[in-house]
C-alpha cells in the first residue's frame, strides 16, 4: 500500500512516519501541493494526509482539484490540522475531505486508517444477523456499515425495551451492547435480563465499553458476556471477536444438535417415531417408583394389531410399513404427552398411562380399539388386541411382572377372537 503525505513541517512528518511504521505503507512525503500531484501522476497511492496551510495551497483547495479528477474521486483524504474552526472544518468536508485530523488527536488517523486496509490473510466466512443495542445512531450507523463488510446484518435498538421488543420476533446469530445508555439504562442490565431467560443463554454478547472502564468490562462479563471490546473500535479486532464467539457457537450448536440425533437413534423407533423398547423400560422404572412412592394409580395397555401378517401378505411389506406407520400416529393423538408410547416389537405396541386407574384405563382401551377399527389406514379395515393392567397397589411390583400380565390379557383378547380389550 502507498500513502502520500504532504506535510511541510519535518517534525510532523516524522511523527507520521512513525505512527504508519508498523502498517507497512509506502510512504512518499512532499511539502507543497505541486510535487503532491507530481507524485500522484507517477504512482497510484491508497490514501493522502495533507496539512491546510502549504506554500502553494490550502488543504482545501488541494481537495477541490484532487476531487475535480475523476480518478481520484474516492480516494481518501485525510486533511491534518491543528485547527478547530469549526467553518473551517466544514469547508474542508465539503471540498471532499475524508475526514479532519486534528494534529492533537493523531490515533484518529490510525483509526480510520483501519477501516482502508484490507483484511490481510484473514477471509471471515460468516454470515447472519447481528443486534447492537447502542443509543449513539452514528456509531450504530458506522458499526452497521463494519459488519456489512463482515457478512453481517444488523439490527439497531437504542433502548433495552427496543432490544427485546426485536428479540420478540428475530434471531440473532450475535447480541452486541453498548454499556452506557440513555436514560440511566446500562447494557450491564441487558446482559442480565438476557441471561436470565433460558432462550438467550447460548446467544454470544459482546460487550462494547470504554477503554478506561476496567469495572464495568469485567462486570459484562461476569454478567454473562462472552467478550468485550474498547472503544474507540478497531475493524481487524471487532472481525476477529465477532468471528470466534459466531463460530464457536455455531460449533456447539452442531454439537447440541448432533447429541439430540443421537438421543433420538437411541430412544426412538426408526419407523414410527415412538419410543422402543429398551427407553420405554428406562421411563418404566422411574415411573413406577414415582407411583409407588406417592401411592398414584399406573396402567398398562399391551396393543396388536390383528393378522397384520395378512396385510403384508395382500397388499406388501411397503403397504405394511405405511399402516403401522399410521396407527403409530393415531395413539400419538389419543394419548397425552406423559403417557410414554412405544413400538415394542414388529406390530405391537405399549402405553403407560400416567396416573389412571384400571377403571379409566380400561375406558382408553375400548376407545382406541373402536377408532381403530374405524380408521382405516391405507383403505385397509384393520383391528387391534388389547390388554389391559395396572400397576398393584397391594405389593411391590416391576415392569417386567406388570408387562406380563398386560400380555396375558392380550393373548386372551386374541383367543376370544381379536377387536377387543380384555382387562385383568
Ligand atoms: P395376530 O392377530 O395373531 O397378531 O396375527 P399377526 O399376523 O398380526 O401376527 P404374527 O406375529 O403372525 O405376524 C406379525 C407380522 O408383522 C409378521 C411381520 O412380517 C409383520 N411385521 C413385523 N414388523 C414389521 C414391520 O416393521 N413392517 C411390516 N410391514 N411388517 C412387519
Ligand atoms: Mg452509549
Ligand atoms: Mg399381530
Ligand atoms: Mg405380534
Amino acid at each position: 500500500m502507498r500513502a502520500l503525505i504532504i506535510e511541510p513541517s519535518p517534525t510532523y512528518q516524522r511523527i507520521l512516519s512513525r505512527m504508519l511504521e508498523s502498517y507497512d505503507f509506502d510512504i512518499t512525503f512532499v511539502d507543497t501541493a505541486t510535487a503532491g500531484f507530481r507524485a500522484m501522476s507517477a504512482h497510484h497511492f491508497q490514501f493522502i494526509c495533507v496539512a491546510m496551510y502549504l506554500a502553494d495551497l490550502t488543504g482545501i483547495e488541494f481537495c477541490q482539484q484532487v476531487r475535480a479528477d475523476d480518478q481520484a474521486k474516492h480516494l481518501p483524504i485525510f486533511i491534518v490540522t491543528s485547527e478547530s474552526n469549526p467553518e473551517l472544518l466544514s469547508s474542508a468536508l465539503a471540498a471532499g475531505a475524508t475526514d479532519i485530523i486534528r494534529k492533537d488527536d493523531l490515533p484518529r488517523l490510525e483509526e480510520a486508517l483501519h477501516s482502508l486496509i484490507p483484511l490481510g490473510p484473514f477471509r471471515y466466512n460468516i454470515s447472519g444477523k447481528a443486534l447492537y443495542l447502542e443509543d449513539s445512531l452514528t456509531v450504530a450507523k458506522a458499526t452497521d456499515a463494519k459488519l456489512k463488510r463482515l457478512g453481517l446484518s444488523m439490527d439497531h435498538a437504542f433502548s433495552i425495551k427496543q432490544a427485546l421488543e426485536l428479540l420478540q420476533h428475530n434471531k440473532y446469530d450475535l447480541i452486541m451492547t453498548d454499556i452506557v445508555l440513555q436514560d440511566n439504562e446500562t447494557g450491564i442490565d441487558f446482559i442480565q435480563q438476557l441471561r436470565s431467560e433460558p432462550r438467550f443463554l447460548q446467544t454470544p454478547i459482546l460487550a462494547v465499553t470504554s477503554l478506561e472502564s476496567i469495572n464495568r468490562r469485567i462486570l459484562a462479563l461476569q454478567s454473562g458476556a462472552n467478550d468485550y471490546i474498547s472503544k474507540p473500535v478497531l475493524d481487524e479486532e471487532l472481525f476477529a471477536r465477532i468471528n470466534n464467539l459466531i463460530s464457536a457457537n455455531r460449533l456447539v450448536d452442531q454439537l447440541t444438535r448432533e447429541r439430540q440425533r443421537l438421543l433420538e437413534l437411541a430412544t426412538k423407533d426408526h419407523l414410527t417415531g415412538l419410543y422402543n423398547r429398551h427407553f420405554m423400560g428406562e421411563v418404566a422404572k422411574r415411573r413406577f417408583a414415582e407411583a409407588r412412592k406417592q401411592e398414584l394409580p399406573l396402567s398398562l395397555l399391551v396393543i396388536d394389531i390383528d393378522h397384520f401378517k395378512q396385510v403384508n401378505d395382500q397388499h406388501g411389506h411397503h403397504i405394511g410399513d405405511k399402516v403401522l406407520k399410521r396407527i403409530a400416529e393415531a395413539l400419538r393423538q389419543q394419548f397425552a404427552e406423559h403417557d410414554c408410547i412405544a413400538r415394542f416389537g414388529g406390530e405391537e405396541f405399549v402405553i403407560l398411562l400416567h396416573q389412571q386407574d384400571l377403571a379409566m384405563a380400561t375406558d382408553k382401551a375400548y376407545q382406541l380399539c373402536q377408532l381403530l377399527y374405524q380408521l382405516q389406514p391405507e383403505g385397509i379395515t384393520t383391528s387391534v388386541s388389547i390388554g389391559v393392567t395396572s400397576l398393584s397397589s397391594a405389593h411391590e411390583e416391576f415392569f417386567d411382572e406388570v408387562f406380563a400380565r398386560a400380555d396375558k390379557a392380550l393373548y386372551q383378547a386374541k383367543q376370544n377372537g381379536r377387536n377387543q380389550v380384555v382387562t385383568v
